[in-house]
C-alpha cells in the first residue's frame, strides 16, 4: 500500500464549490432564522386571539388550548410546505443522548387518484412513534412499550434540509402513557421551572417587581477534531467506536503549541463557513471559531441562550457539523478522547440565572444593590457545588469522557470551584469582617461598612478547573464533547434551585428578625462560604499536590471512573433533592442510572471486541508478513536484528490478545453491573496490553505493510 499517494488523496478530496455564499447583509436580512418558524411568524399567519393564547403557553410555560390546536397546526404546515419540506416529525431526545425522530408526509389520499396534504392538531400536540427500542431502563416492559411524544411549545419548530427536500421538526418531549419521562428534555423543562420558583422569592427580597421570572442561560462551546474521510474508513476503530484504539505517538503532538489559535486550514475554514450558514438558517447564534490545541480539533460556540433553547440548539450543533464535514471529505469526530497523548475533547457549559427583563443574576453590577443580590447567588452556587459533587461529577459520567477527566488531563474528576484570586478575597474579606476602603478605582462599592468592593470585571483564568467563575457566569467544563447537554444543565438548575431556596429561608430568617438587608445578606454569605469555603481551590488542579489535598485535607469526592461517580446519582440524597423539586421521581432517576451503566457495559464491551479483531486481522499479520520478508532478506546485521525486535513485539501483542479474548468472552456476570464493572477492572486493562504491544510494533514494522493509518497522518493531513 502506497501511503504517500493516500496522503495526497486524503488532502485532496474536497469540492470547493460546495461552499456557499452569503454576504453579511443577506445573513443578516434574510438568512438567520428563516427556516425558525419564530413567534413573529405565527403572529401573521394566526387570527389575534389564537395569537395571544399561543404566546401565553410559550412565553409564561401556559396549557397549549386545545381549542387553537388545529388552527395552529395548520399555520404551521403551510409555513412548511411554503419552506419546502413535504414531512413532518415529533423531534425528541431519548435516552440515548442523541436526537430521534420518525417521519410522516404531510400527504393524505383524498380517494380517486387524489391527494391532499394535511396536519391536525392531534399531529401536532402529540405523536406515538412506537418507540419501544429506546433505553427506558425499566420504566417500561416491552409488551406495553407504547411510548409517546408531545409538542414542546416553549422551542420553536424548525426546518432541515437534505438534498432532496426538508422536514419540520417540532421539538418534543417524550413521556411513557404513565407520564413517566423517557427523555433528556422532560427534566430540563420541569428543572427551570423548578429554578424559576426557588430564585423569584429570593428575589423579591432584593426588591424584584412583581411578574419576575428567572430561567437559566447557557452558552457550550464544542470542541471536535476533523479528519480526511478515507482515513477514517480505513480505521475499524474510528467507526466501531469513536476513537482510535490504537496508534503510536507521532514524532510532533501538540508541544509546539503551533496549532492552537493559529491559521484556520482553508478547507477547514470552507467547511466552518458552510456549517455556520445552516446553522444561521436554524436560528443558532454562531459567535466563534478557532483551532484548538490538538493538531486537528477546532471549536465552535454560539452565544448563549434560554437553556431549553440553548440545549436543542447544542444537538443540532453537532449535527450540522457531523453532516457538513462529509462534504469536504472530511470526517468530525466528537469523541472525548479520538487520540490518546493529545488533548481531548470537552464541551463547556457556560452557565448563568437570568430574569425575564435580562438581568444576568450573576453580573456584579454597577450599584450596592445589585452587587449584594449577586454575592448571594454566587454563595448559593458555592454550597450547591459543594453539595453536590457527586451529582455534577455522574451528569458527566461516560465511558468516553473517563479518558479526560480523571486521566492527569484537564479538568480532574475532582470537582471544585475556581473564583479567581479578586472575588476570593472579597469572600476572605467577609468572613474576616473587613470591609472595602474605596482605595481603587475600579471596585464597586457595596454601600455597608462590612462588605468589600467587587472589582468591575472580576475573573483571570484557569484552565485547570473544572467549575471555573469567568466574570458573570460559571463554566463547567467536565462535560463530554459527545454528550447532550440536557441532564448536565438540569443538574446544574436543580442544585442551585434546592440551595437558593435553603439560602433565603435563611435570609427571611434574618429580615424577619429585624435585620437590615445589607446586614442579614452579610450574615447568610459569611456563615455560607465558611461552611462551604473547602470547595474553593484557585491552583493548578493537574497537579498531585492538589489530588491529595482535595482528598485527605478536604475531604472532597475523588469520583474516578464512570461507575465510582454513577453510584451515587439515586443515593438518598439525590432521590430527595430530585423528588422534592419535581424532577425526577425515584424510577425515573433510577431508570438513568441502570442506562448508564448499560451504556458504559455496552462501549466497553465493543471497544473490547474491536481491539481484538483489529489485533487479529490487521496487526499481527503485518508484523508476520515483515517478519517473512525479513526473513528472505538473509543474514545481514540488519535484518537479524530488525527480527528481532519484531518477533518479540509480536510475541507480546500475541500474548496481549489471548488475555483479551478470555475477558471478552467472561463478560463478568449476568447483571448490567456486573458486566460494567467486568469491562472496566479486566478488559479495559486487557486492552490497554494489546495496544501497547501493537503500538511497539507501528515503529518497528515497514510503514508498507502497516494496515492503518497512523496518527502522524489523521492529525497532520489537512
Ligand atoms: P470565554 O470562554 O473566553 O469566557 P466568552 O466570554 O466568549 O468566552 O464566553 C464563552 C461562552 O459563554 C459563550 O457561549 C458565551 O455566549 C457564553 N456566555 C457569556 N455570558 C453568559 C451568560 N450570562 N450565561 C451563559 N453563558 C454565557
Ligand atoms: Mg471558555
Amino acid at each position: 500500500m502506497n501511503q504517500d499517494f493516500d496522503v495526497n488523496s486524503a488532502a485532496r478530496n474536497w469540492r470547493v464549490d460546495t461552499t456557499p455564499s452569503a454576504s453579511p447583509l443577506e445573513v443578516v436580512n434574510d438568512l438567520f432564522a428563516s427556516d425558525v418558524l419564530t413567534l413573529d411568524q405565527l403572529k401573521a399567519r394566526l387570527s389575534k386571539s389564537a395569537y395571544k393564547s399561543l404566546q401565553g403557553t410559550v412565553e409564561r410555560g401556559a396549557q397549549l388550548d386545545a381549542g387553537i390546536a388545529d388552527t395552529v397546526a395548520l399555520a404551521m404546515k403551510t409555513w412548511a410546505m411554503e419552506k419546502g419540506a413535504t414531512h413532518y416529525t415529533h423531534w425528541f431526545q431519548p435516552l440515548t443522548g442523541s436526537t430521534a425522530e420518525k417521519h410522516d408526509s404531510f400527504l393524505n389520499p383524498a380517494g380517486d387518484g387524489v391527494a391532499i396534504m394535511s396536519f391536525s392538531g392531534k399531529e401536532l400536540i402529540q405523536a406515538e412513534p412506537d418507540a419501544s427500542s429506546f433505553p427506558s431502563g425499566g420504566l417500561r416492559a416491552t409488551f406495553e412499550a407504547r411510548g409517546y411524544t408531545a409538542w414542546d411549545p416553549s422551542s420553536p419548530a424548525f426546518i432541515v434540509r437534505h438534498a432532496n427536500g426538508a422536514t419540520l421538526c417540532i421539538p418534543s418531549v417524550f413521556a411513557s402513557w404513565t407520564g413517566e419521562a423517557l427523555d433528556l428534555k422532560t427534566p430540563l423543562l420541569r428543572s427551570i421551572e423548578a429554578l424559576n420558583s426557588a430564585v423569584t422569592p429570593a428575589l423579591e427580597l432584593f426588591g424584584a417587581s412583581a411578574g419576575t421570572r428567572v430561567g437559566s442561560s447557557l452558552g457550550a462551546e464544542q470542541e471536535y477534531f476533523l479528519i480526511a474521510e478515507e482515513y477514517y474508513y480505513r480505521r475499524p476503530d474510528l467507526v466501531m467506536t469513536g476513537r482510535t484504539l490504537f496508534g503510536a505517538k507521532p514524532p510532533r503532538g501538540q508541544e509546539l503549541e503551533d496549532h492552537y489559535f493559529g491559521a484556520i486550514p482553508d478547507r477547514v475554514l470552507s467547511f466552518m463557513t458552510d456549517a455556520e450558514m445552516q446553522l444561521y438558517a436554524l436560528g443558532i447564534p454562531v459567535k466563534t471559531r478557532h483551532n484548538e490545541v490538538a493538531p486537528g480539533q477546532f471549536e465552535i460556540a454560539p452565544i448563549f441562550e434560554h437553556s431549553n433553547i440553548a440545549a436543542d440548539h447544542q444537538q443540532l450543533i453537532m449535527q450540522v457539523l457531523r453532516t457538513t464535514a462529509r462534504k469536504y471529505g472530511l470526517v468530525c469526530l466528537m469523541h472525548e478522547k479520538p487520540f490518546a497523548g493529545v488533548n481531548g475533547s470537552g464541551k463547556h457549559c457556560n452557565w448563568s440565572m437570568a430574569t425575564n427583563a435580562g438581568e444576568n443574576l450573576l453580573e456584579p453590577g454597577d450599584t450596592p444593590h445589585e452587587n449584594m443580590q449577586f454575592l448571594f447567588f454566587c454563595t448559593a452556587v458555592l454550597k450547591a457545588v459543594d453539595t453536590h459533587q457527586d451529582l455534577l461529577r455522574a451528569c458527566v459520567a461516560s465511558a468516553s469522557n473517563d479518558h479526560r477527566l480523571g486521566a492527569n488531563e484537564a479538568p480532574p474528576a475532582i470537582i471544585s470551584i475556581f473564583l479567581g484570586s479578586e472575588l476570593t478575597d472579597i469572600f476572605d474579606r467577609i468572613v474576616s469582617g473587613q470591609g472595602g476602603s474605596g482605595k481603587s478605582a475600579g471596585l464597586m462599592g457595596l454601600g455597608s461598612s462590612v462588605l468589600p468592593e467587587i472589582p468591575v470585571h472580576a475573573g483571570d483564568r484557569n484552565r485547570t478547573s473544572p467549575f471555573a467563575f469567568t466574570g458573570n457566569k460559571f463554566e463547567f467544563r467536565a462535560v463530554g464533547s459527545s454528550q447532550s447537554i440536557s441532564f448536565p444543565i438540569t443538574v446544574l438548575n436543580a442544585i442551585v434551585a434546592d440551595s437558593v431556596s435553603e439560602l433565603t429561608a435563611d435570609l427571611k430568617a434574618r429580615l424577619d428578625a429585624g435585620l437590615s438587608l445589607d446586614d442579614a445578606v452579610t450574615e447568610v454569605v459569611k456563615s455560607t462560604y465558611q461552611k462551604y469555603q473547602r470547595i474553593v481551590f484557585n491552583g493548578d488542579g493537574y497537579s498531585d499536590a492538589w489530588h491529595q489535598e482535595a482528598e485527605k485535607e478536604r475531604g472532597l469526592l475523588n469520583l474516578r471512573t464512570t461507575l465510582d461517580a454513577i453510584e451515587h446519582l439515586n443515593s438518598e440524597k439525590n432521590v430527595g433533592l430530585f423528588g422534592k423539586l419535581g424532577i425526577l421521581n425515584e424510577r425515573e432517576l433510577a431508570a438513568r442510572q441502570e442506562i448508564m451503566y448499560d451504556i458504559y457495559f455496552k462501549t466497553v464491551n465493543i471497544e473490547g471486541e474491536t481491539t481484538e479483531y483489529m489485533a487479529q486481522t490487521q496487526i499481527l499479520p503485518a508484523a508476520l508478513n515483515y517478519l517473512a520478508d525479513l526473513g528472505k532478506a538473509g543474514g545481514s546485521r540488519a535484518a537479524q536484528g530488525v527480527t528481532t525486535e519484531v518477533s518479540a513485539a509480536a510475541d507480546e501483542l500475541f500474548d496481549a490478545l489471548q488475555a483479551l479474548r478470555v475477558q471478552n468472552e467472561a463478560l463478568g456476570g449476568d447483571e448490567v453491573h456486573e458486566k460494567a464493572h467486568h469491562m472496566r477492572d479486566h478488559v479495559l486493562p486487557a486492552m490497554n496490553d494489546v495496544r501497547a504491544a501493537a503500538d511497539k510494533l507501528e515503529k518497528v514494522v515497514s510503514s508498507k505493510l502497516w494496515p492503518l493509518p497512523t496518527y502522524r497522518q489523521m492529525l497532520f493531513v489537512k
